[in-house]
């Protein structure tokens, strides 16, 4: 039975490096409150969102999380109800959950698991219904035995819902979630710290690593052990692994697999920030860092940025500034919090680097007005959505001028091609000059996760694509 899943929010931090709510929850596979895969998932009965193992879970659930969700969710299934059809498209379907999500917003704005149960609920692949508008009319709905994230309801069965593609896609996703979930009941966090041990002797430039994350793993970290492991398109456990050996055997590269996937995750920040360094030809002993738009992911990636110091060993000091609307705030008047140390390996101590964060809470404009700003070497925006997002305009637009107009580096990634693509064209009205044009960028996270808006069945990476400016041309 997990214990640590089921307790998660006891973590006392700022930032709990906790597991979010699996989409396998919200699909109805694993309990909401422990997260443990059962066949009889016990609905609440007064909004039929959240799903639960035993009374037990339930009971827990409610006190630390559902009592302020429930009432939420019964509105939304209210509202559902009013929009009604026998039959939507995908982009009708999309819209309407597009709509909903912004109203979540506007009601709780930091509360993103409500978000997220709403925006990937449950609903029949082929008439686009859910699974509360299904239940008020008391149709079935069956999820696919496979990958058991995709439904077909009563009505529509002879249907074929999804591709063998987007099965299996799904269920390499579900494979990741469970392992999340063991991950953190066997270590007590969820994004583990993958860094290189130690910082190596001589500077290694990642754009040595022709074949990408698997040379970094091999030639530049210090991982030489997963060679046999892994294939270097990271597809898979290699054919002799896969064919030889009982289960148990295989079990373990297959974890080891999991874990690098993951891993790609929580190194792709400090990579991606080592890319463009690369890109820029910085080379002086110490780098100060803007992370603008900084939300809990960046904060939890924080120990794994001292792979910046490992790979690049003559830097000898690395100051991190965060700054956004989610990033930490001080004490209570000030939005700034003064920069603080984090801790280093022994090796990086003794040869006397050191790196720090600070923090402001609030837009980026607004911090670049106020006397704790100083001009940065590097500003980096991870998947920040500058054109895409609903604050686009308000808060996005004047930080971008003003990121153009002090003429830093300015490092940004999306979450796809067309966001990509749209933040170009608005760059390229403004006379922007691109030190490198937008490109899928090579260390982007390996991890596929599902999407429930854009694209039907779509999936995104981390910072899959990147770009890199500097003032005008
Ligand atoms: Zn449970
Ligand atoms: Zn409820
Ligand atoms: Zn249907
Ligand atoms: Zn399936
Ligand atoms: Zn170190």
């Amino acid at each position: 039975m997990p214990s640590k899943c089921k307790t998660r929010e006891r973590l006392a931090s700022d930032t709990p490096d906790i597991p979010e709510l699996p989409v396998g929850a919200i699909r109805g596979n694993l309990c909401f409150r422990c997260f443990s895969p059962t066949d009889k998932i016990l609905k609440c009965g007064a909004c039929r969102r959240a799903g639960y193992c035993s009374a037990e879970c339930q009971k827990l659930d409610w006190k630390i999380v559902h009592k302020n969700h429930c009432k939420i969710f019964k509105t939304i299934n209210e509202l559902e109800e009013q929009q009604y059809q026998t039959t939507r498209t995908w982009s009708e379907y999309s819209s309407y959950i597009l709509e909903t999500v912004r109203s979540i917003r506007d009601a709780a704005p930091s509360d993103e698991v409500l978000r997220f149960v709403v925006q990937a609920q449950p609903y029949c692949a082929t008439c686009r219904r859910s699974a509360v508008q299904l239940f008020n009319r008391k149709i079935s709905l069956k999820r696919c035995g496979d990958c058991k994230l995709v439904f077909s309801c009563a009505e529509c069965t002879t249907t074929p819902t999804h591709s063998q593609a987007i099965c299996t896609a799904y269920q390499n996703y579900a494979a990741v979630e469970a392992f999340r979930i063991d991950f953190f009941e066997d270590t007590g966090k969820a994004s583990p710290v993958t860094c290189t041990q130690f910082p190596l002797e001589e500077r290694k430039f990642l754009k040595d690593a022709k074949q990408g994350w698997y040379d970094y793993f091999v030639k530049i970290s210090d991982k030489q052990q997963i060679e046999p492991v892994i294939k270097p398109d990271f597809s898979g456990v290699t054919e002799i692994v896969g064919q030889v050996g009982t289960a148990e055997e295989r079990e373990q590269p297959e974890r080891m697999r999991m874990f690098l996937l993951c891993a790609t995750d929580n190194l792709t920040m400090p990579l991606t920030i080592l890319s463009a360094l690369e890109d820029i030809e910085y080379s002086k002993p110490s780098l100060n860092i803007h992370l603008v738009g900084a939300t809990g992911r960046e904060f939890l990636a924080l120990a794994n940025f001292e792979e910046i110091l490992h790979l690049n060993p003559s830097l000898k000091t690395l100051n991190i500034t965060a700054a956004g609307p989610h990033s930490w705030a001080g004490d209570k008047a000030s939005p700034y919090v003064p920069s603080m140390n984090l801790d280093c390996c022994p090796v990086c101590k003794s040869e006397g680097r050191t790196r720090s964060i600070a923090s402001y809470r609030g837009v980026y404009h607004d911090f670049a007005a106020s006397s704790n700003f100083a001009k940065p070497d590097l500003v980096v925006l991870f998947n920040s959505g500058w054109v895409d997002g609903d604050d686009a305009e308000k808060d996005w637009a004047p930080t971008i001028k003003l990121l153009v107009d002090q003429n830093v580096p300015a490092l940004f990634t999306t979450y796809n091609q067309s966001e990509a693509r749209h933040e170009e064209l608005k760059l390229m009205g403004m006379n922007v000059k691109f030190v490198v044009e937008p490109e899928k960028n090579k260390w982007r996270g390996l991890v596929p996760t599902p999407e429930f808006i854009d694209e039907e069945y779509g999936m995104w990476y981390q910072n899959e694509y990147r770009y890199l400016i500097q003032g005008k041309l």
